[in-house]
This record gives C-alpha cells, structure tokens and sequence, in this order.
C-alpha cells in the first residue's frame, strides 16, 4: 500500500500547506481519502482525477471535505463512488445531488470487500462533534488506519488492534487538556491509541499550525517510540 499525504493540517493550514487529505494506492486502484481545502489542486499533481477510483469522507467537517464542493464542478468522465457520512444533511444531501458522484452512506461496521483484488475497508464510528468513522485498510498483506478526527476511545483503540500502521488525529498537546472535552485526541492519546493497539507504526497527523511540531513529537514519542509526524507530498509505502 501507498500513502501519499496531501494535506496534513487542521483545523486550517499553514501557508503553502492544505487540510486533511490523502491519496491511498492498493492493488492498481486510487482512493482519495478525505478532501480538505488544497486538496484538488495537491492530487491532480500524481493522478488525474477521472484516475480516481474511489472517494472516501471521514465526515463532513469543511477541514476534511471543503475540496468536494470544488471538485462538483470538475467534468469527470465517470461517476466516482463516494463514501460519506449521513449527517450533516445540508453537507450530505449536497454532495449527494451531484450527478457526478455516486454516493453512499457509511454506516458502523460497514466493510467493503473486494475479494478479487484482497482489499477490504472497513469502518468504525469515533468520537466527535459530527459523525465520524475511522478506516481501516487491509491490502497486500498490511493493515492500516486512518482515525479521521476523534477524542480518544477505547473502541478505536480495538478497531486499530494491530495494525502495521495507524495514522491518528493529535489535534492538541496534553498540556491543553483542561477538564473541557476537546473535539481530538491530545498527542499523548493519539500515542496511548497505538500503544493500546500493538500497532507498528505511529503517524501523526492534523497537526495544528500553531504547534511546533518538535513538541509534538517528544510527547507522543515519550509513550509510543516509533512515531513520525506525516509530511506533505510525501510517500509512505505502508
Ligand atoms: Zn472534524
């Protein structure tokens, strides 16, 4: 498997920089894996767009799905399969009136098999202000997940058991961890998660501007050593 990190911030980006969006490559197909802000122009850069086979929104927050509203007016020669929450309607029901993606609705323990080519993708619900579902990945022998956004949750941890590599929200330091209930993970969590799971690798990811990455990567590294933050325009082979 592929990794391609189109955009790596959030909730906005830094300058240059684009919102949460990966390219994922598994058996000769191409699945753009959320579609923030910046993220159109970033994939047009390693494939056409009529070369995408598949779209998949962790939710419909604007920092994960600002691009699709753009890519409505792309003329693509086919209809591309999009996977994406229920709610929130006005988002939803959008995106689901365009002729040019053919929509469906992810729901919990959703899997989606493709026998012929081994790869199957599979969901579970996180915690977050809007509904969210996390993705998992098994292809070419390898697992790997992707959190979209959430506070931390023992369900995720098991829905990432094992995992060759686990790519998880760190919205914050754990020193911003008040007694409120943040919308992410805390680096710290984010790094528990992993722990938790027996996960290989650890890939950090919407990354706050604001932060120097630096911090983030000594809290996370202080529990779960073999951590990376993602870098843009980067290739990860997973
Ligand atoms: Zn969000």
């Amino acid at each position: 498997m592929k990794l391609t990190v189109l955009g790596k911030y959030g909730p906005y980006p830094k300058a240059g920089g684009a919102t949460t969006s990966y390219l994922v490559e598994c058996c000769g197909k191409k699945i753009l894996l959320d579609a923030g802000s910046g993220s159109l122009s970033r994939v047009q850069q390693y494939c056409s767009l009529d070369d995408l086979d598949m779209i998949i929104l962790t939710h419909l927050h604007s920092d994960h799905c600002a691009d699709m509203f753009v890519l409505r007016y792309a003329p693509l020669k086919h209809p591309v399969p999009v996977y994406l929450p229920a709610t929130p309607a006005w988002e939803h029901d959008t995106l689901c009136a365009c002729e040019r993606f053919k929509a469906s609705n992810i729901t919990e323990g959703l899997e989606l098999a493709f026998p012929a080519l081994k790869v199957s993708i599979s969901f579970c619900q996180t915690l977050h202000p809007v509904e969210c579902y996390a993705v998992k990945f098994r292809a070419e022998g390898k697992s790997f997940v992707f959190s979209g956004d959430s506070r931390y949750s023992d369900h995720l941890a098991g829905f990432c058991r094992d995992a060759d590599v686990v790519m998880l929200d760190s919205g914050f330091l754990n020193e911003d961890h008040p007694q409120k209930i943040l919308p992410h993970m805390t680096v710290g969590e984010a790094a528990q998660t992993a722990k938790t799971a027996r996960a290989g690798k650890l890939f950090l990811t919407h990354i706050n501007p604001t932060y120097c990455e630096q911090d983030l990567l000594r809290e996370a590294c202080a529990i779960f050593q073999d951590t990376i933050i993602v870098q843009e325009k980067t290739e990860y082979i997973i």
